[in-house]
């Protein structure tokens, strides 16, 4: 019996939603954290997740790519020049800190003795949750970049906030990025030439995966130019895979995206030749592929198909 925690008005695609959460948590796949889109997770789910992240390291060993890893948080000023709040306000979050006296902290346990909210009593402290884990790279390059280009590996927490029931959008989350700052022409390249190996590393993972240009949600009424823009200027693909089948549309569980000239001139970029540097990302969704294959293969990875266990090494 699958528990379903939909409501009986709810559409075919909010019922198969609903039908893999409740799987995943009766299966002891993830643990619910009492926050829509926040899930502990247990050995079943790390095994898979961390062969789906060697394989996809595995699948990149060509860029000899330099190993960066950074904290789930960056420093304000690093996220303003990524301009991310202008087109993402509703995903973004900051942290915020206690920074009064003796007075104030009375007034927060007075108003928490009340039952009321206290966060309105910290402060804001420059510190923003990570959206994606490739911003703080574009800072640390320098103002020049050799003409062949650079080369990075990127893994680390993300943090969205987008609450939702659909256990394929989580609000913390992990990407592994490869991220390469360089000419118009390397960039273009990086990601051209990854596309089909990535294509083919997820369909040896036994997922059915289509690559589509990509339909950010770009937020408000100047958002949906953005988004049509975006579509028709194909400059970022998205490899969507069917996890809840006709009851709704593919979902994105891996990015290839060409940036042009957006994070040089934020960061004031250059190659050798005076140009402005142009960058590109290739972004694997941890979690999102690691809950695809649960979803299309059952809760049991030992009852996984030979090739499927094999692809992963598991
Ligand atoms: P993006 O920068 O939006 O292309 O994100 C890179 C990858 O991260 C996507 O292809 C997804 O696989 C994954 N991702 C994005 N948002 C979420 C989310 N809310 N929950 C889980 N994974 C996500
Ligand atoms: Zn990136």
């Amino acid at each position: 019996m699958t528990i379903t925690e939909a409501p009986v008005t709810a559409t075919p695609l909010d019922r198969a939603r609903a039908a893999l959460r409740a799987r995943l948590l009766a299966d002891r796949v993830l643990i619910d954290l009492g926050s829509p889109g926040l899930y502990g997770r247990t050995g079943v789910f790390e095994r898979v997740y961390t062969a789906v992240d060697t394989a996809a390291v595995r699948s990149m060993a060509d860029l000899d790519s330099e190993v960066l890893r950074f904290p789930p948080v960056e420093p304000l000023a690093a996220f303003e020049r990524t301009d991310y709040i202008a087109s993402f306000p509703d995903l973004a979050a900051s942290i915020s800190g206690f920074t009064g006296g003796d007075r104030k902290h009375r007034e927060l346990l007075a108003a928490r003795e009340r039952g009321e909210r206290w966060e309105s009593f910290l402060e804001p402290a420059d510190l923003m949750l990570a959206p994606a884990v490739c911003h703080p790279v574009y800072g640390l390059v320098g103002d020049t970049v050799q003409q062949a280009g650079r080369s990075f590996d990127i893994v680390g927490d993300s943090f969205r906030r987008e609450p939702s029931l659909d256990p394929m959008r989580l609000q913390a989350f992990h990407m592994h990025e490869f991220v390469h700052i360089g000419t118009p022409t390397s960039a273009k390249a990086h990601r051209d030439e990854h596309i089909p190996v990535m294509r083919s590393l997820l369909e040896g993972f036994g997922l059915d995966i289509d690559v589509v240009p990509a339909n950010d949600p770009f937020f408000g009424r100047v958002g949906k130019i953005l988004a049509r823009n975006q579509v028709e200027q194909a400059l970022k693909y998205e490899f969507v895979t069917p996890v809840y089948g006709d009851a709704g549309e593919a979902t994105a569980i891996s990015s290839a995206n060409l940036h042009e000239d957006h994070f040089g001139l934020s960061f004031g970029l250059r190659t050798e030749d005076g140009e402005v540097a142009h960058s590109a990302c290739l972004a694997f969704g941890l979690e999102r592929i690691t809950i695809a294959l649960f979803a299309a293969h059952g809760t049991d990875p030992a009852a996984w198909p030979a090739a499927v266990r094999r692809a992963l090494t598991l």
